[in-house]
């Protein structure tokens, strides 16, 4: 198709997770009048990333590049339509006496990232000792062995479902259309011209919905559309854990910064009006590799294994002793879609025209949700897309272990886990 796209094309979004719903948003607000959205489920959908209670917002990167792109979406996160659903809260970031080398390297990095930007100036507190932390977050009443870390102040959380689902609502005001649910939103596949124009997306009811333009959104399931992202692109999935607290639990915690131990896990403040508590544990993450070695999403995301349910505990026991036991109203992993270097991508697919993809969010992409969808507008519009977001060549490791900084452990496949196995403890 001509570029740019005329505002009148037809756009079809694949995928209302937290890309496709960023980049209906921006794409609407920039003119484009002709945008329909197809997904699975209903927004926010049990199959997204980002329908989660909430999600870090935070901006230490290794790279300055994100770090920027970052801060850029705390400000965003600031203003409506995002600001209900985001809270400055801080985010604590440890590691504890048993951290591996890697996990302390990557602190000391995300310290460092942030202490030379002006934009941090006043918000860091470094933190030398367990004691040190307990003086900032009185409610970690744990041993918190061997803690240390920082405060960092420009930061905190965003209730992510809540978000996803409100900018879903902006965008119907602004014209888009959704078809979701399983019959009339799943996409079986894509058709393609002889010349390899992509024509459009059949759906599972068999209709066909023809588009000038196709963005894929599918985060984690990208690749069962997408073949040749499967190089690229690896599906995997880490545990996450709800547990209940009282009104009288859950006060005391309120406005507590997110505390990410980085080689343990992280939590969040209780869900304000629920007074649910979100925990994950630290983890390489699971594969779930088919027959042809790729990685595709479970088709249910209840349950966990039993480690990460006992990893979880072990965090608690270490920072929130008193719900240590406690039992979990929800358990379910979650999948993302990780590239090699952690970049995303934002790309026409080769050898076609009229296709692109939004994806490779790498775990860290719901804290750009006020941003990802004017990427995609520049990129559409002015041709601009930061290098790094460029189609890949570059094949993962079989294995799936990319060397990522703040990942800590080995990637294994969950078929090798018992994840519905009952935990005694
Ligand atoms: C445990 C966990 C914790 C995370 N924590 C953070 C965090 O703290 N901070 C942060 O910034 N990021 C975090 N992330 C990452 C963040 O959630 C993702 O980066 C983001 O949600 C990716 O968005 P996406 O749109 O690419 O994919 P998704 O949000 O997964 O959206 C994909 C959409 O495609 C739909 N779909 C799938 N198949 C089909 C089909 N065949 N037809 C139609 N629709 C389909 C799904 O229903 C879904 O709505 C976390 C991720 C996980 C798993």
């Amino acid at each position: 198709m001509s570029h740019p796209p005329p505002q009148s094309s037809k756009i079809l979004i694949l995928g209302a997770g937290t890309f496709g719903v960023s980049t209906a948003y921006h794409l609407a607000k920039g003119g484009y009048s002709n945008i329909h959205v197809l997904d699975r489920a209903d927004v926010p959908s049990p199959y997204s990333a980002g329908t989660d209670l909430n999600k870090i917002v935070r901006a230490e990167y290794d790279n300055p590049f994100y770090t920027d792109l970052a801060l850029e979406a705390i400000q965003e996160w600031q203003k409506p339509p995002f600001a209900p659903y985001f809270q400055k809260t801080g985010y604590l970031v440890c590691t504890s006496a048993a951290a591996p080398e890697k996990s302390k390297n990557s602190l000391a990095e995300s310290l460092s990232s942030i202490s030379s930007h002006s934009a941090f100036s006043g918000s860091i507190t470094k933190l030398a000792d367990p004691d040190a932390v307990r003086r900032k977050v009185p409610q970690l009443t744990g041993p918190l062995t061997g803690w240390a870390g920082y405060l960092n102040k420009h930061a905190g959380y965003a209730q992510a479902a809540l978000a996803v689902e409100a900018l879903a609502r902006e965008c119907t005001k602004l014209g888009v259309t959704f078809n979701t649910g399983e019959q009339k939103g799943r996409v079986a596949e894509l058709r393609y011209d002889s010349s390899g124009k992509c024509l459009g997306a059949l759906t599972a009811d068999q209709s066909f919905h023809t588009a000038d333009l196709v963005i894929v959104c599918l985060g984690a399931h990208a690749a069962s559309l997408i073949p040749q992202l499967a190089k690229q692109l690896t599906a995997k999935a880490w545990a996450v854990g709800l547990i209940q607290l009282t009104e009288e639990e859950a006060v005391p915690m309120r406005g507590i910064p997110v505390v990410n131990c980085r080689d343990l896990g992280f939590f969040f403040e209780p869900e304000p009006g629920t007074n649910v508590l979100k925990l994950c544990n630290a983890s390489a993450g699971y594969t779930n590799r088919n027959a042809y070695g790729v990685s595709i999403p479970t088709e249910t995301n209840e349950g966990i294994p039993e480690e990460d349910e006992l990893a979880i505990r072990r965090l608690l026991r270490e920072a929130l002793p008193q719900f240590a036991d406690r039992p979990f109203v929800e358990k379910k992993i979650c999948w993302c879609a990780d590239t090699k270097d952690s970049d995303y991508i934002i790309a026409s697919v080769p050898q076609t025209s009229g296709l692109m993809v939004v994806s490779g969010d790498s775990g860290h992409g719901f804290k750009m949700l006020p941003i990802v969808g004017k990427w995609v507008w520049e990129f559409l519009v002015k041709g601009k897309r930061p290098e790094w977001w460029q189609w890949k060549n570059q094949e993962l490791d079989e294995t799936g272990e990319e060397d990522i900084s703040w990942r800590v452990g080995t990637v294994r496949d969950i078929k090798d886990v018992g994840r519905f196995r009952a935990v005694k403890i």
